[in-house]
């Protein structure tokens, strides 16, 4: 992308690339250059997206043409690493190592999706068990839930948007894509690549705009099926509270915990915890937030991820030594610094970090938090991490279990038995043992408890969610 133009992007609805009179400024993260305008849907806008996606269920989109779609996306989504790696770079402010393995990532998504379209498959049920059903025979079916809106946050705005086109479209639905409105680019950039793949007309949308009117206009809908939300609890509540009784999947936050205990390798959690906690600065909803650690090996490990810590470097995304971009706004920056500056004058020590220019906050360490400061009740969604020692196991459980939300914890340890024991009592979606908390592939089921959300993502997984199961009873 030419650092100097500002491109009037489009938006595509009904296989037409649309422009609007009104749009939104799509700014560089780093340099605050405004790179591209995106249109503002209406609500005809949406209301046709709706129409024409119900419309295309009812042409034949058999699974191996899925397959091959997904498949051809997945391909040319790697041959053009590079361009989609710096629009990730620029409108998220990700650095660009970790901007080229986001689409690393997204092709797997895609590429997984593909090939999950081919075993979408029901069961055989065995009525002919039930007295008087001697002459039956039945099994089931899945078939696609239909018109699926899908909704995704500023922070991973490439791959979260793949992790429900892919199953979606696996699945037989008809998708309609609103990203967030500061890094909407990789999804329009993606919706033309799926042209070029062969999607049929009218399965997928993209429609640019405001949050809270698309979010009504589609609620509003009753010809929109499921709805599928990555983001803030806060709004996912909203769209729960309205979607009535239609499908709603919810990929919220958390204030991700991982244990340290003394057995382990403490180099290596320390490396893991550091790079976990502030990469993407911090802006990962698996982002490593609370660290507990045990008392005898608490000084050690400070020690060690405070080194790795200061390796960190902070710049401009584009630039292939940077660790660390800008957040997100500068708003975000400065409530961090001010969650920080709260938890102090209530008693933590920064250990490191602490700073703030612009919207660059620095990779911050705290020591001697308590669990009521918002720096570990709240979700941060910053390079912010604390680090708390404890005694017994039992209460490093307890502490991890002592949040609203619940998507995944880490715990470091090569003893069985607690690995165990934390398996059976943390109260989260996933466990990752001997990592911290910010581990996913692709493929597997990822999805949280308590605030933390409903339903799983992994495209497998979300085919289950955006299937409906039809059970065929034959009177013989
Ligand atoms: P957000 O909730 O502010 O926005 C998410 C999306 O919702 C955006 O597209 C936004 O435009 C849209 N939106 C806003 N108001 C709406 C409304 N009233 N109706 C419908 N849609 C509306 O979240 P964000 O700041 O973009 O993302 C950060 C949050 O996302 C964090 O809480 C983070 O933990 C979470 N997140 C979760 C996962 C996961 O898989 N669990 C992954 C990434 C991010």
């Amino acid at each position: 992308m030419n650092t100097n133009t500002v491109l009037k992007q489009e938006m595509y609805i009904d296989g037409k690339w649309i422009v609007k009179d009104e749009s939104i400024g799509v700014f560089d993260k780093f340099s605050q250059e405004k790179i591209a305008d995106v249109p503002i849907a209406n609500k005809e806008d949406v209301d046709l997206a709706v129409q024409s996606a119900k419309d295309a269920l009812k042409k034949e989109f058999s699974p191996y043409k899925r397959y091959l779609v997904l498949k051809k996306a997945a391909e040319l989504l790697l041959e053009r690493k590079e361009e989609f790696a710096s629009i990730l770079a620029r409108e998220v402010g990700k650095p660009i190592r970790e901007s080229r393995g986001e689409v690393e990532r997204a092709a797997q998504t895609l590429g997984i999706s593909a090939e999950e379209a081919k075993r979408i498959h029901g069961e055989g049920v065995p009525v002919e068990a039930a007295p008087g059903s001697e002459n039956r025979m039945a099994f089931t079916v899945k078939v696609p839930v239909g018109v699926v809106a899908a909704i995704t946050p500023f922070n991973v705005p490439l791959n979260l948007v793949c992790h429900k086109i892919g199953p979606g479209l696996a699945a037989g639905n008809s998708m309609i894509v609103k990203p967030a409105e500061l890094t909407p680019l990789c999804a329009l950039k993606l919706a033309k690549l799926f042209e070029e793949a062969g999607l049929p007309k009218g399965r997928l949308h993209v429609l640019t705009g405001h949050g809270p009117d698309l979010g009504k206009w589609l609620l509003e809908n009753s010809d929109v099926n499921m709805f599928t939300f990555t983001g803030s609890p806060r709004v996912g509540e909203y769209i729960r509270e309205r979607a009535g009784l239609r499908k709603v999947t919810l990929e919220l936050g958390n204030n991700s915990a991982t244990i340290v205990h003394r057995d382990a390798n403490i180099e290596k959690a320390a490396q893991l915890v550091t790079q976990k906690s502030f990469n993407n600065a911090g802006q990962v909803c698996i982002s490593v937030q609370r660290v507990y650690v045990h008392e005898e090996v608490y000084e050690e490990f400070l020690e060690k991820v405070m080194i790795h810590t200061k390796e960190l470097k902070l710049g401009n995304p584009l630039d292939e030594a940077t660790d660390i971009g800008p957040m997100i706004r500068l708003s975000d920056a400065e409530r961090v610094e001010s969650w920080v500056q709260e938890a102090v004058e209530q008693g933590a020590k920064i250990e490191l970090g602490g700073e703030r220019q612009g919207a660059f906050y620095e990779p911050t360490i705290l020591s001697n938090v308590s669990p009521s400061m918002k720096v570990c009740r709240q979700e941060v969604f910053g390079p912010v991490v604390s680090i708390v020692p404890y005694r017994d196991f039992e209460d490093a459980i307890e502490w991890v279990n002592d949040s609203d939300y619940g998507l995944q914890a880490g715990l470091f340890t090569n003893d069985l038995s607690l690995a165990m024991k934390a398996a059976k009592s943390i109260e989260v979606g996933g466990l990752i043992v001997n990592d911290a908390s910010a581990y996913r592939v692709d493929h597997m089921p990822y999805g949280g408890v308590k605030k933390s959300g409903t339903g799983k993502e992994g495209p497998k997984y979300a085919i289950e969610e955006m299937t409906e199961e039809r059970i065929v009873v034959l009177n013989l």
